[in-house]
């Protein structure tokens, strides 16, 4: 449910989005007018998502805001991958929920559970609107990924080899359009992959052919497999999606999100599937974000390089620092990850929330739209701007001519589409009035004020220590003084 209570306001600005299809920014019109349909690969659920792996969803939930905040109705699929991903990320190697269950000692549905849990208390640490999502799994679409391979099969397009069904990338011939990529980029692209594999399949016929379904090991049994049309197996990786998007969104959609390392192999083989089936595009719109890197490498869990929200939290910075930080950059600019820069945004964060929750008093919680709240919207409409969003936001925070209502207009337009609490800041981080203390602090600011009186400064500065001892740090400041909690 979309959380404003106000009905979005007409703003005339057109949206505008960079189509992976085309390489070009492109004006959005949903295909059924009014309603948006969106699919985001999801996570794996073997182990916890790292800060790379949560910024496509703070990607896609600010897609889904501006969306929202123009009047559509979004109707949103985040899939959980919990089977058939296997580690080489091409068709080898072990499958990464059976690494978990061995490592846990668990059975692979109970590593899913765990695993998704964390992910979905992740998302909402990060404001992230969850309530319109599905979240299917892919173990529970196994009949729906054989129906759509039966399909395949029945058209021509799928080989048997000794370990599986493939895809036959030949019989595709629009195969590895997407990224702007010819078919034989494409293939250089999964070659690469290959090389990456533990060991390569020799019946293969093309090396961007891909597995629909893998057959269980003979005589070993699997943890995860299913009766199927070709024997005892597992699906493969990429036709959940094909399979999971057409069963609850359907044949065509409208958005279709994922991070830029999706774009040579695993969308490029969604396209391929779902399109062979249906002769019709699988998606309007392919929209990708760049990666989270640290010291210029990509943060990934096997380079490890891995850092989790968790861990931003215990340094004892606010989860939503994460959103502000990504929100800084634009979706298809690389990231760096320092501790500096997460502390900054931290920082400007915390700011940010000490004037809006200022604001808010002063505008008597009414906004009033301006040129400035029209043209933070437009700005985020344009390809998602949000650095240049939050610029914005600062000026108008800073800006005399506003009146407070018009300023807090500029507030609230902001999240709307940002999401960082801006409406109603974490009560525990804003600043307390004396009344507002503990019984002996109040006590002991007392002193320090009386100390002050008398120009008594080294016991002034005593007492300032023994009160950031009890756990608030005292900001003198021209409207008065100021606690605010450590
Ligand atoms: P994976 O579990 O590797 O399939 O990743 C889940 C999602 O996170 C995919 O959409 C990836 O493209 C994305 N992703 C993985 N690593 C990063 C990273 N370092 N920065 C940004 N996105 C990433
Ligand atoms: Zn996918």
């Amino acid at each position: 449910m979309w959380p404003f209570t106000r009905k979005p306001k007409a703003n005339q600005a057109p949206i505008l989005f960079t189509n992976t299809l085309s390489g070009t920014k492109e004006i959005f019109a949903p295909l059924r007018a009014g309603v948006v349909s969106m699919y985001s690969c999801g996570p794996t659920v073997y182990a916890k998502q790292h800060i790379g792996n949560l910024r496509p969803y703070i990607f896609a939930d600010t897609i889904a805001r501006i969306l929202a905040d123009a009047g559509y109705h979004v109707r949103r699929v985040i899939n959980i991958t919990d089977v058939g991903h296997l580690v080489s990320n091409a068709d080898e190697g072990e499958d990464k929920m059976l690494v978990g269950a061995k490592r846990e000692n668990l059975r692979p549905e109970e590593i899913a559970e765990r695993y998704t849990g964390i992910f979905l208390e992740d998302l909402t640490l990060l404001n992230i609107l969850t309530t319109d999502i599905l979240f299917p799994k892919a173990t529970e679409y196994v009949n729906e990924q054989i129906e759509m391979i039966k399909a395949l099969e029945a058209k021509g397009h799928t080989y048997r080899t000794k370990d599986g069904l493939y895809f036959d990338t030949s019989t595709f011939p629009a195969y590895g359009r997407l990224g702007g990529g010819d078919v034989a980029q494409t293939r250089e692209y999964a070659l690469a992959d290959l090389g990456r594999r533990i060991k390569e399949n020799k019946e293969k016929k093309h090396a961007a052919d891909f597995a629909l379904w893998k057959f269980a090991p003979f005589g070993v049994e699997r943890l995860q497999e299913w009766p199927s049309p070709w024997g005892t197996g597992f699906p493969g990786w990429h036709i959940e999606c094909s399979a999971m998007s057409k069963a609850l969104l359907g044949e065509t959609i409208d958005i279709h999100t994922g991070g830029m390392d999706h774009i040579p192999v695993h969308h490029n083989n969604e396209i391929a599937q779902s399109e062979s089936v249906s002769e019709r595009p699988l998606a309007r719109f392919w929209m990708h974000e760049a990666f989270i890197t640290m010291n210029g490498e990509k943060i990934s869990k096997s380079l490890g390089n891995d850092i989790y929200l968790s861990q931003i939290t215990e340094h004892g910075l606010h989860p939503l620092s994460l959103r502000y930080l990504y929100l800084g950059a634009h979706y298809r600019t690389p990231v760096d990850f320092t501790w500096e820069s997460i502390e900054a945004a931290n920082e400007a964060l915390l700011r940010l929330w000490r004037h809006t929750a200022t604001l808010k008093k002063e505008a008597k919680g009414i906004a009033q739209d301006s040129e400035a709240s029209r043209r933070l919207i437009a700005v985020v409409r344009e390809d998602l701007s949000t650095a240049a969003a939050l610029a914005l936001l600062w000026e108008a925070i800073n800006d005399d001519e506003l009146t407070p209502k018009e300023a807090w207009g500029v507030v609230e337009a902001a999240e709307r589409v940002l999401g960082l609490m801006l409406t109603n800041p974490p009560e525990d981080v804003l600043p307390k009035t004396l009344e507002e203390l503990p019984s002996h602090v109040q006590e002991l600011e007392k002193q320090r004020q009386a100390a002050r009186k008398r120009k008594d400064y080294a016991s002034a500065d005593a007492l300032r220590i023994n009160i950031e001892d009890s756990g608030y740090r005292v900001e003198d400041g021209p409207s008065g003084t100021m606690f605010i909690k450590k």
